[in-house]
């Protein structure tokens, strides 16, 4: 059989180890070599391009049901802690959870620490506190488990007095709602931190561009070709409706969109992103205030009439 294999970046490494395992079975093998962020971006077209009849898609649980003449397989990869590292920090979270005399709270996680979760909550169970998974929005497959783009888990937990993110960096915790304290337990830093203030920094950012955003006159529209990124009808809306209050607007389409491969485009003041939201965390790189299409209708509403 002809397969692709698929690997986020921080697991490109293993590329030739799965490549050769899949090899010794007799079958021919390629490696997608674009970058790749989650699995709303499965390499559908290398696939079809060079034939393959599969996908193996490592790293990530699978998106959404994707009709394609190709097998798709998801392999998510867990992570595998010390538990010694893992205890302490969770020792400093409780701490600190105690501190502000919270004792129900939601539990998130990216995928990668499935597994560990239930340790996490069997270990927070036993210092006294009420823990909860909820469950997030369309595109994700555990509870407990967010994405950078969905964060529904931490919010639909019920009553809670703070959220507890397990896992690695900032990215995913940034994506979470400040409603409630966040605090991050991060086994891979070896150190558990309140997050709350960077994320209420990035909210405000939002609302920043939003504000920023009514005082444009032309508008890019991008769209985004990855499978599960695509929003055609999303952008179709924004520019209608844009269109009505007197700006101008295009629909700027590419399977990846960045800073670099927008900057020639000098005639618009803003952009109205209908693929990945993360992108406007980027926004000071594109030079011009970064809009989800989700923050339409705010950004509409505060227009002047022209
Ligand atoms: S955050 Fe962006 S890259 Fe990650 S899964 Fe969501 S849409 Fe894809």
């Amino acid at each position: 059989m002809r397969i692709i294999l698929q690997f986020p970046e921080g697991l490109k490494a293993k590329a030739m180890g799965e490549m050769a395992k899949l090899e010794a079975q007799g079958h021919e093998v390629f490696i997608a070599a674009a970058p790749c962020y989650g699995a709303c971006d499965l390499c559908l077209d290398e696939a079809r391009n060079v034939k393959a009849e599969k996908i193996i898609h490592f790293g990530h649980a699978e998106f959404m049901k994707v009709k394609a003449d190709i097998e798709i397989e998801y392999r998510p990869y867990f992570s595998e802690i010390d538990w010694k590292v893992g205890k302490k920090v969770l020792d400093k979270a409780a701490k600190l959870l105690h501190e502000i005399d919270a004792k129900r709270v939601s539990l998130v996680f990216p995928v990668q620490h499935l597994e560990n979760s239930k340790r996490v909550k069997a270990e927070l169970e036993k210092t006294g506190f009420q823990v909860k998974f909820g469950m997030g929005g369309a595109h994700v497959r555990h509870a407990g488990q967010v994405l950078g783009c969905d964060s529904d888990a931490a919010v639909n937990a019920g009553k809670v007095d703070a959220v507890l993110y397990f896992g690695g960096g900032k990215f995913h915790p940034t994506g979470l709602p400040s409603t409630k304290p966040v605090l991050c337990a991060d086994p891979h830093l070896g150190d558990s931190y309140w997050i709350t203030d960077e994320i209420r920094r990035v909210e405000r950012k939002r609302q920043g561009s939003i504000l920023a955003a009514t005082e444009a006159k032309s508008f890019g529209i991008l769209v985004s070709t990855k499978c599960g990124q695509i929003n055609m009808a999303g952008a179709r809306m924004a520019k209608k409706l844009l269109e009505k209050k007197g700006r101008k607007a295009a629909l700027l389409v590419a399977n990846e969109l960045s800073p670099v491969s927008l900057a020639n485009f000098m005639s618009f003041d803003a952009y109205i992103n209908t693929a990945c939201p993360r992108i406007n965390d980027d926004t000071d790189n594109y030079g011009k205030p970064v809009v989800n299409v989700a923050d339409l209708k705010r950004l509409l509403e505060l227009m002047c009439i022209p």
